[in-house]
Order: structure tokens, then C-alpha cells, then sequence
């Protein structure tokens, strides 16, 4: 057994992951009375919610007419019926409250001329459950919202006293015999100690698992470390093949162009200059959901209407816009498409490719925040001590389809759900947990074992093929064939994780080790996803089967629950949460308005 000394912290909370979704929830922890920690592997204000460019959507009307039951409604079918009912609602309830509780908190939003918050239009964001025109929702601080956002969410936390715990790796969930989860085991990056947290409630904010591609939109460090904690402690992930590929990352580089472009008045044309999307979606055009929108870029440059020498992406065109425009409402992805296009947007247009961006799929939970791990009896059953918000969680209100400025509205509803409920669950008085000295031996014991690793397989090589098989065969587009193949390659990929090579032994700044660790979370997260995808016989939001093009509610409007376990897959299903959390005569929306419909733009 490996025997490292350790210290132990004991609070009431610890929030694991200090993006938005860490924040918020660490913030409303600490104002709820509750002992708070925050443990981060990066420093907070570097987390991936500083990239967040567009905005985060809020039914306000400051620019024109807005409901929430429009919002839910544009939720319900940008998720392609798979989001869960009462998520949703609450989601589009919570939104304004939430944005205006940011802007008291000091978020620095772009104004109108009366001095309100400015809203831009987004995808598939519409007005009269989705007859009405395109709604102006998506609040947004210039193209640099998620950056205002966190930095405030950051002085906010430590005005509360939260305390935080910076550049320490959260290595694994200390979980009891009879399910409960008691705490975390953290190793500190920068002097090679390690960290016991003891604590009543742990909330796991991690982030996506973007780098399980090989093109990607997010930072180098989303690499799902919640989702591989959960999957080692025998726990469920719900929806993983649900991944989005947005239209616009920069061709060859992957780095973002934010909707917010489209919203702003860009526009998509192919290699004969055609503004195509008016073909595909006469109503939404360019703004119709990103799932979609993929889809028609990848249809056009199958068809041989790519752009450029090998035809191979599209153009986006920003320069009939005036340059003050762009200069006030899209300075960051000017900077952006200068740096890594080569592009004056003022007079070329933008190369642009679809590129991995957000993983709809994730830790199930309530709208609480709680997770949940499906039996036999209750499919959704509560694991006390345990709750998951923000990218790492499925909620779900993004369903098959997450629309654009959803994500930012979920971290801080979501965040601050999890924090209220917490405030009722956690006793405050009650003793911290007992140590559970066998789950943390167990942890350490994992991570002893990687950090002596000497196998013959380096991490970057096993790394690169599973981010090319991802890429290639999770795509846009997947067949039955692709499919079949990539899992057999992943599973196969996967059981090399037992011949792991790790060069370097330190425990002080040892990135081939942290990278390590972090391959073997990237692995369940690709696992469950390329294997929830193969099962998968529909399409639906962003999986688009294309032997199985239609989509199927009898059979499949059901969220796939994956368990993952060393390169083994299991696969059951829970049912969708199909009703709302307030009936038509409480003031809710009217069910038939929820009701499957098939989606047209
Ligand atoms: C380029 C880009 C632009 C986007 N723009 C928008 C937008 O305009 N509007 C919108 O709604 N959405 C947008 N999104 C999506 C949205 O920004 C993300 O989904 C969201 O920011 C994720 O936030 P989070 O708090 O869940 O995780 P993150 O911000 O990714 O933070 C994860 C945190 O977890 C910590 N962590 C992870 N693993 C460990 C570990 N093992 N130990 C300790 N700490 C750990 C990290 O240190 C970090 O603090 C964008 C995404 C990208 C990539």
C-alpha cells in the first residue's frame, strides 16, 4: 500500500472546480453560513469560463418583448425534447433573478442607451414559442462576458470568507461502504503535499471534457475530471453522446468565434458566395440552433461548396458591419480571427469549421444540483453528500442541444440552486464525517500507481488516439459503422491505460503526471460518449445518425445512463422528466406547448 502523509481539512462544503458554476455556488454556500471551500486546479480566474465571449440569456425585455415561458419554450425544443421539464422551468424562471443578481454583484454589462443591460440575439432564441421573431436575450459584457462574470464571482467569494484552496488536484470522491460521499483527496501541484477534505456535502464543478477531441473550443484543461471521479466510484453519466460541435471555430486553429457574430448581423457563405443557411432555415437563417447549423456547414462542404484551397471549411462575413460596431460589441474576436486567421474582419471574412465546443452530457442531477444514481426502484434516486453543477452536471436543461447562452444562465442558476438546497440539508452543528481511511488509502494507492507507471505507452501517444478517434469517428455525423468501429478502437485504446508510461516521479510541478491523471478521466467521458452514441438508433439534437435519421420518441426519448468501468461500458436508460414544475392554472406554461413536435427553422 503507498503511504503518503496527509493533512485533513473538515468544512461543511467543498466545492470542487472555481469556474462559474464553482463560484456561484461557493459564493451562495458561504452566505448561507456554511464552512466553504473551494479547491481549484488553476487559478479561479483562469477556469473556462473566462473564454465565455457572448453573453447569458435572461428573459429581461430591456430590447424588445420577452417571457420566460419563451425562453422555456426555445429551451424545450433546442434540447429536441430531451431536457428535463422541471430543469428547464426552473431555469427560465431563475434567469432574470440570476442576471440581475450578477449585475449587483458588480458584472460590468454592456449598456443600452437608457442604461440597461444589453441583450443581442442568439440561436434559436425566439419570441411567441417560436412564431414571433428572434428575441434580443443573451446579456452580454461586450464579447468578454464569461471573463467579467468570473472575475466578479471571484472578489464576490472572498468577500464571504470562502476559502479557497489554489492549484490542488482533486484526485478521487471519498465514498462509504453504504454510498454517501464524505470528501475529496486533493494532492497540491506546487510543493507535492496532500489534502484530505472532509466535508458534509462535496460539489463537483469541474467542467466539460472538450479535450477528449482532438479539435476543440475549450481550454487545455477541460479534461472531465468530475465525471472520471464519479465514474471510479461506481457512479452513473448520463447523455455523454449528446456532444456540440459550434459552427464557428477558427479553421485550423479551433479557437471560438462567438455567436454572438451571427447575432450581431454576420453571416455564413460557401465557395459560391451564397448565404446558404437562408436555403436550410428560411425563418432563423444564420441564428438557427448550433446543432443545426453544423450540420448545413458540413452538408455544404460534402456537397463541394467549401471554401478555400481544399474546399474544406466556410466563410464568415462580418465586414458589411460598421467598424464601431465591431470595435464596441466584438473587439476579443477581432483580436482573435487577426491572431489566428490572419483576418482583418473589418474587410475578409472569417475561415470557420465546426469544432467541439460543449458536452450537453454529464453527472445526472436534479434541479438541486443532487446528484443522482438511478435503481431499480427510484430512477432518481439521491446520493447524499454529493452534488454536480455547471458543465460537468446534466441537469439536464440542455438536453440533446444546448442553445447558446444557456450555459452561462445554468452555472448561475444552477449554482445557486445547489447552494439554497444545500442550506437546508447540511447540518451545521453535526460532527464532520468520520475519516474513511480505506477509500482514501485506495485513492492514494491510484495515484501511487500512475505516478510510477512504466508501461511502453506514453500518455501523449495514448492521448493523441483517442482524441483522433473521438474526432473522426464521434463527429458531426456518425453512421453505424464509424460507430462500431471507433468503440471497438476506445475500448481497446482504454485497456492500455494499464501500460501507462509516467517519466517523471516528483510530486512538485509534475505535469506529465497531472496530464496523466487527467487521460484517465478524459477516458470514461469518451467511453461513455462513443458508446451512448452507438447505441443511440435516432437522431436527435446533436447526434445525427445518419442510418437512423429520424428521430424516435417512442423508443428514445429516454436519457442514456452509462457506467464506466476500466474499458468496460454498461448502458440502461432513465425516463425523461416530462412535467413541469407549476401547472397552467399556477401560472405555467400550457403542457401542449411543451408537448414533441418536430423541429423546423
Ligand atoms: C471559448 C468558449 C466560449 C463560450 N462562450 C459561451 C457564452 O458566450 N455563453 C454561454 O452560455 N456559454 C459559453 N460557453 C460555455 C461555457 O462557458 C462553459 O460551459 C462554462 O463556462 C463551464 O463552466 P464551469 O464552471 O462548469 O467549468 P469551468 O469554467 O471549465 O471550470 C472548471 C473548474 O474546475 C476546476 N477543476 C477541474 N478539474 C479539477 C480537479 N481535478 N481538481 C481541482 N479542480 C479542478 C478547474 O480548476 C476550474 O476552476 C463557452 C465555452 C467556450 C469554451
Amino acid at each position: 500500500m503507498a503511504a503518503y502523509e496527509y493533512e485533513t481539512h473538515d468544512y461543511d462544503v467543498v466545492v470542487v472546480g472555481a469556474g462559474g458554476a464553482g463560484l456561484r455556488a461557493t459564493l451562495g454556500m458561504a452566505e448561507q453560513g456554511l464552512r466553504t471551500a473551494c479547491v481549484t486546479k488553476v487559478f479561479p480566474t483562469r477556469s473556462h469560463t473566462v473564454a465565455a465571449q457572448g453573453g447569458i440569456a435572461a428573459s429581461l425585455s430591456n430590447m424588445g418583448p420577452d417571457h420566460w415561458q419563451w425562453h422555456m419554450f426555445d429551451t424545450v425544443k433546442g434540447s429536441d425534447y430531451l431536457g428535463d421539464t422541471d430543469a428547464m422551468e426552473y431555469l427560465a424562471r431563475e434567469a432574470p433573478k440570476a442576471v440581475y443578481e450578477l449585475e449587483h454583484y458588480g458584472v460590468p454589462f454592456s449598456r443600452t442607451e437608457e442604461g440597461k443591460i444589453y441583450q443581442r440575439p442568439f440561436g434559436g432564441h425566439t419570441t411567441e414559442f417560436g412564431e414571433g421573431p428572434p428575441v434580443q436575450r443573451t446579456c452580454a459584457a461586450a464579447d468578454r462576458t464569461g471573463h467579467a462574470i468570473l472575475h466578479t464571482l471571484y472578489g464576490q467569494s472572498l468577500k464571504q470568507k470562502a476559502e479557497f484552496y489554489i492549484e490542488y488536484f482533486a484526485l478521487d470522491l471519498i465514498m462509504s461502504d453504504d454510498g454517501v460521499c464524505t470528501g475529496v483527496v486533493c494532492w497540491k501541484l506546487n510543493d507535492g503535499t496532500m489534502h484530505v477534505f472532509n466535508a458534509k456535502m462535496v460539489v463537483l464543478a469541474t467542467g466539460g471534457y472538450g479535450r477528449a477531441y482532438f479539435s476543440a473550443t475549450s481550454a487545455h484543461t477541460c479534461t472531465g475530471d468530475g465525471g472520471g471521479m464519479v465514474a471510479r466510484a461506481g457512479l452513473p453519466l448520463q447523455d455523454m453522446e449528446f456532444v456540440q460541435f459550434h459552427p464557428t471555430g477558427i479553421y485550423g486553429a479551433g479557437c471560438l468565434i462567438t455567436e454572438g457574430a451571427r447575432g450581431e448581423g454576420g453571416y455564413l457563405t460557401n465557395s459560391e458566395g451564397e448565404r446558404f443557411m437562408e436555403r436550410y432555415a428560411p425563418n432563423y437563417k444564420d441564428l438557427a440552433p448550433r446543432d443545426y447549423v453544423s450540420r448545413c456547414m458540413t452538408m455544404e462542404i460534402r456537397e463541394g461548396r467549401g471554401v478555400g484551397e481544399h474546399g474544406d471549411h466556410i466563410h464568415l462575413n462580418l465586414s458589411h458591419l460598421p467598424a464601431e460596431a465591431l470595435n464596441l460589441r466584438l473587439p476579443g474576436i477581432s483580436e482573435s480571427a487577426r491572431i489566428f486567421a490572419g483576418v482583418d474582419v473589418t474587410k475578409q471574412p472569417i475561415p470557420v469549421l465546426p469544432t467541439v465546443h460543449y458536452n450537453m452530457g454529464g453527472i445526472p442531477t436534479n434541479y438541486w444540483g443532487e446528484v443522482i444514481n438511478p435503481t431499480a426502484d427510484d430512477p432518481n434516486a439521491i446520493v447524499p453528500g454529493l452534488m454536480a453543477v455547471g458543465e460537468a452536471g446534466c441537469a439536464s436543461v440542455h438536453g440533446a442541444n444546448r442553445l447558446g447562452s444557456n450555459s452561462l444562465i445554468d452555472l448561475v442558476v444552477f449554482g445557486r440552486a445547489a447552494a439554497i438546497r444545500a442550506g437546508k440539508v447540511v447540518d451545521r452543528d453535526a460532527p464532520a464525517p468520520t475519516l474513511n481511511k480505506p477509500a482514501i488509502d485506495a485513492a492514494f494507492d491510484r495515484f501511487d500507481g500512475l505516478r510510477h507507471a512504466d508501461g511502453g505507452t506514453p500518455t501523449a501517444e495514448l492521448r493523441l488516439d483517442m482524441q483522433r478517434t473521438m474526432q473522426e469517428d464521434a463527429a458531426v455525423f456518425r453512421t453505424s459503422d464509424t460507430l462500431k468501429k471507433g468503440l471497438d478502437k476506445m475500448v481497446d485504446i482504454a485497456g492500455k491505460l494499464d501500460d501507462l508510461k509516467v517519466t517523471d516521479r516528483s510530486l512538485i510541478w509534475n505535469s506529465d503526471l497531472m496530464e496523466t491523471l487527467e487521460l484517465t478521466n478524459l477516458m470514461p467521458n469518451a467511453l461513455a460518449t462513443i458508446a451512448g452514441a452507438e447505441a443511440r438508433q435516432e437522431s436527435r439534437g446533436a447526434h445525427a445518425h445518419e442510418d437512423f435519421p429520424e428521430r424516435d420518441d417512442t423508443n428514445w426519448r429516454v436519457h442514456t445512463i452509462a457506467r464506466v468501468e476500466g474499458n468496460r461500458i454498461d448502458l440502461s436508460h432513465r425516463g425523461v422528466i416530462t412535467d413541469p414544475l407549476t401547472t397552467e392554472d399556477q401560472g405555467g406554461i400550457a403542457t401542449a406547448r411543451i408537448a414533441p413536435k418536430v423541429r423546423t427553422f
